[in-house]
């Protein structure tokens, strides 16, 4: 993995053993001397990770984190804070700031490593806008809101060996976060089967689980196989290790765990770094939720709910290719509103959308799952039907017409309109099912749409040109 990371520590020997450490594992390594530079660095090279020293000669290192997380550019990038203090209010002061994890000097190069090839591994899943547009994707897709005061409260799911060590976890926990708190067997987690909800409960956003579940090693099972499960795979998992040498950590941490920490850990320390996951993972939420929607609007038409051109053309080139692999017929069908600028001209383009709508209603309930249907222009739908023949497509074409013309179209105002459409239909197998090969089909049924018109509108048309 490869990726730029800034070494921010005032004395030079520490600079230049992490330097060392990061080239021999194929890192760049940018340096800074104090605060005011790492903060410049950071602005202007966006570094993928930064190591930051809290003692820094010209401003505390949390003021540092401060400044990082409330600019937008800077915000996304992860900050592991090195501290040579293990005093218990530092280290929550540099989580409250924004730390994404704070570890005491002197750190393993093993964990270390692992905690690196972390962060980087999480950031590549949610940034990846960054090397398209330049900027983070949170920024761009406007979620790089700053925390603030509320937050919605998440779910924990809290899984020990014993169930009374979950609920004593459970207990001290509630004192101080005012998240839901579960105690869930190994089972019960394992049970989870649908991504939106257990038990008519929401999916936890964070998994506590201990390390020694169920054996040595088991709870990192459990956590690797929740990760590949659908349903649990975008929660958040922290490990609980007993490893006083902390052995699991990096284990832990190559195996996705989003975070690591020793079972005599702080109950106000631990409700900190759970309140970070859960922030984190409630912002992937969102973005996976924006990229999903973003690509449902790029394929579908907003107005009849139906698929759109981009996505018919290539669709159809799909169908083409199948029945060519399989040796059957499809039919192509262009379907166009008759005199329908009248319909906008005489009761208003809103209830010209109305019919639209209704029209692609109709069609829709006239057609198999497996048939593609498209609004392709303003008025004008493309139907295409895979492995049908002639005889199908006549029938199928005659019964789009008369759907749409024997029962008038109800206006929101209450009166019926009739409205009538014309079909032009050609049948595939054609030349090949290139793109080029596809426009020549879809143009035939166009062609004999201009028939059905001028013969009089409200009739289907078959083209009669050799495929
Ligand atoms: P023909 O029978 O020859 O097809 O006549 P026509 O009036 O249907 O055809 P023409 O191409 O002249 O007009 C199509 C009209 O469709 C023009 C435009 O105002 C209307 N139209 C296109 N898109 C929309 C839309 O999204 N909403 C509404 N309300 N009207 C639309
Ligand atoms: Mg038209
Ligand atoms: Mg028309």
């Amino acid at each position: 993995m490869h990726g730029r990371i800034l070494i921010v520590d005032d004395v030079a020997t520490n600079r230049i053993i992490y330097k060392v450490k990061l080239d021999d594992a194929f890192y760049e390594p940018l340096l800074a001397a104090d605060g005011r530079s790492c903060l410049a660095i950071a602005r202007e090279q966006r570094p993928d990770l930064i190591l930051l020293d809290l003692v820094l000669p010209d401003m505390p290192g949390t003021d540092v984190l401060r400044e990082l997380r409330a600019d937008p550019v800077t915000r996304p990038i992860p900050v592991i804070v090195l501290t040579a203090s293990r005093n218990a209010e530092e280290r929550l002061a540099a989580l409250s700031a924004g730390a994404d994890d704070v570890m005491s000097k002197p750190v393993s190069d093993q964990i270390l490593m692992a905690r690196v090839r972390n962060l980087l591994r999480s950031r590549g899943e949610t940034g990846f806008v960054s090397s398209t547009w330049g900027m983070p994707a949170h920024s761009v897709l406007g979620l790089a809101e700053a925390p603030s005061g509320f937050e919605v409260a998440g779910r924990v799911a809290l899984v020990a060996s014993q169930p009374e060590k979950a609920l004593r976890w459970k207990h001290e926990m509630q004192g101080v976060m005012r998240d839901t708190l579960v105690v869930m067997s190994r089972e019960q987690a394992l049970a989870i089967s649908s991504p939106g909800e257990v038990g008519g409960q929401p999916v936890p956003d964070v998994f506590v689980i201990e390390a020694g579940l169920d054996g040595p090693a088991g709870g990192l099972r459990l956590m690797s196989e929740l990760n590949s499960r659908p349903a649990t795979r975008h929660c958040a998992f922290c490990i609980v290790s007993a490893e006083t040498e902390g052995k699991d950590f990096g284990i832990a941490f190559d195996l996705g765990a989003d975070d690591v920490v020793d079972q005599g850990i702080a109950a106000r320390e631990l409700a900190l770094r759970l309140r970070i996951l859960i922030r984190r993972k409630r912002q992937a939420d969102m973005l996976r939720a924006s990229v999903e929607d973003g690509l449902r609007l790029a394929v579908i038409d907003p107005l009849t709910g139906i698929y759109n051109r981009r996505y018919a053309l290539p669709r159809l080139a799909g169908i083409a290719a199948q029945a060519a692999q399989e040796g059957s017929d499809f039919a192509v069908m262009v379907v166009d509103l008759d005199r329908f600028k009248s319909v906008n001209d005489r009761f208003g383009h809103a209830a010209g959308d109305h019919v639209l709508s209704e029209v692609a209603r109709r069609l829709s309930d006239n057609l198999r799952i497996s048939d593609l249907l498209a609004r392709i222009g303003g008025e004008e739908f493309l139907v295409a039907l895979p492995q049908t023949s002639f005889a199908d497509a006549e029938r199928v074409a005659d019964r789009l017409c008369a759907v749409i013309s024997e029962t008038p179209i109800r206006l929101p105002d209450g009166q019926g309109l009739r409205i009538t459409a014309s079909i032009g239909v050609a049948m595939g197998p054609s030349a090949g099912h290139g793109s080029n090969a596809i426009a020549a089909l879809v143009d035939k049924a166009d062609r004999a749409l201009l028939q059905s018109k001028s013969a009089g509108r409200n009739q289907v048309t078959f083209s009669q040109t050799a495929a």
